[in-house]
């Protein structure tokens, strides 16, 4: 069965935007873009944009509890230590995951999942680091295999090596992963660490680093985000995406370049921080490939909607509206090296939706609540 899509006054195919095409579909693939296609039946699009789902390639939607208290003593210049003297901070997230029963934390993070899906994303990563013991976290992995299973949003599982464990032995703490290893390969696409001030030094993401990839696991790093020495170790170990970047430098981004790493960058948490944008101009200027994620999480980035991203990418970074459109389809999907979503072309996942603006109109009337409607096949 050959469907055929028509009527779009205009397809973003993840790359760029095209008119005057129709899209083919066969089998839940695209097969052929192009003018006046026939099939065996056909979809009528009149007036609408059509794009491929939104991939959000970095978020830590696992966990319990909120952390909106935190929100005014930041804005009247409380420090993170001051905040972890309150008992928020991270800390207070994991004692809320910790204690939620299973079932409460995957109907939570269904419910993010459910909410980011509203707004078009179709494959998100979830990262799990708010568990931090070993038993908290793999549980958290199966856990997200469990989302994953109730959802039909693609779910890529990352393990995060988060902060350090509260006894601060940090050696035995990794032995634990590392000797097994083997009983939670299966449950995890990528390896990630918080490599920054107050989370892992140098020494210990190093070390995570070189286990991982002689294990063949791909690695992605939280890097550059306060303290700019993570993005040379994603460089040197070959990492899949160097996350953040905020306050990265001309060196670092010369060293992602020359080593392909790519960069997923965060909007969100800049702004949510006043911690500003990453360098993006630098990032083009030497070619890094940029994707977008929301970075969702409970302290640092607790928005659910990808146009605000977009929005926010565009004005923080001075991308175009059809770079950050590109960089939240198929350079995301890309990043989580998923090749056949996050794009419209052939071969390509009929993974796709659509709804009345192009990027540029999108972002120029700040419609954050565009309605977007999955094409169903
Ligand atoms: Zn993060």
């Amino acid at each position: 069965m050959r469907t055929v899509l028509k009527g779009m006054r205009a397809v973003f195919d993840g790359y760029t935007l095209r008119s005057g095409l129709d899209v083919a579909v066969e089998f839940g693939k695209v097969v052929e873009i192009g003018e006046n296609l026939k099939g065996d039946e056909y979809v009528i699009l009149e007036g609408k944009v059509l794009y491929p789902a939104l991939v959000d390639a970095h978020t830590h939607l696992i966990y319990a509890g909120d952390r909106v208290f935190e929100l005014k003593m930041r804005l009247t210049g409380a420090s993170y230590l001051d905040i972890l003297k309150e008992g928020g901070g991270i800390r207070s997230t994991v004692r809320a995951t910790v204690e939620a029963s299973d079932e409460e934390l995957i109907s939570s993070t269904l419910k993010r999942i459910e909410e980011l899906k509203r707004r078009g994303v179709g494959a998100v990563e979830i990262k799990t680091g708010y568990g931090i013991s070993y038993e908290q976290e793999i549980r958290l992995l199966k856990l997200i295999h469990e989302v994953s299973i109730k959802t039909d949003v693609i779910v890529v599982p990352t393990l995060l090596f988060h902060v350090p464990p509260e006894d601060g032995d940090v050696k035995g703490y990794l032995k634990e992963f590392f000797e097994r290893y083997e009983e939670y390969a299966h449950l995890i696409k990528f390896v990630d660490v918080f490599a920054d001030e107050g989370a892992f030094g140098p020494e210990e993401t190093e070390m995570i680093l070189s286990f991982y990839k002689s294990k063949g696991v791909p690695c992605r790093l939280h890097a550059d985000e306060f303290k700019p020495f993570a993005s040379r170790l994603a460089a040197k170990y070959g990492c899949v995406s160097a996350d953040h970047l905020i306050h990265t430098t001309e060196e670092n981004v010369k060293a992602l370049a020359e080593a392909g790493v790519m960069a997923t960058l965060c909007p969100v948490t800049g702004f949510f921080l006043r911690e500003g944008f990453a360098p993006y101009d630098l990032l083009k200027e030497y070619g890094v490939r940029v994707a977008l994620s929301s970075d969702h999480n409970p302290g640092t980035a607790p928005f659910l909607n990808p146009f605000i991203t977009v929005l926010l990418a565009v004005f923080g970074y001075g991308m175009t509206p059809g770079e950050a459109f590109a960089a939240h389809t198929s350079a995301a999907a890309d990043s989580l090296l998923l090749n056949k979503v996050g794009r419209i072309e052939p071969g390509s996942r009929a993974l796709m939706f659509a709804m009345d603006y192009t990027p540029d109109e999108l972002v120029y009337r700040g419609k954050v609540d565009a309605v977007v409607d999955f094409v169903e096949l």
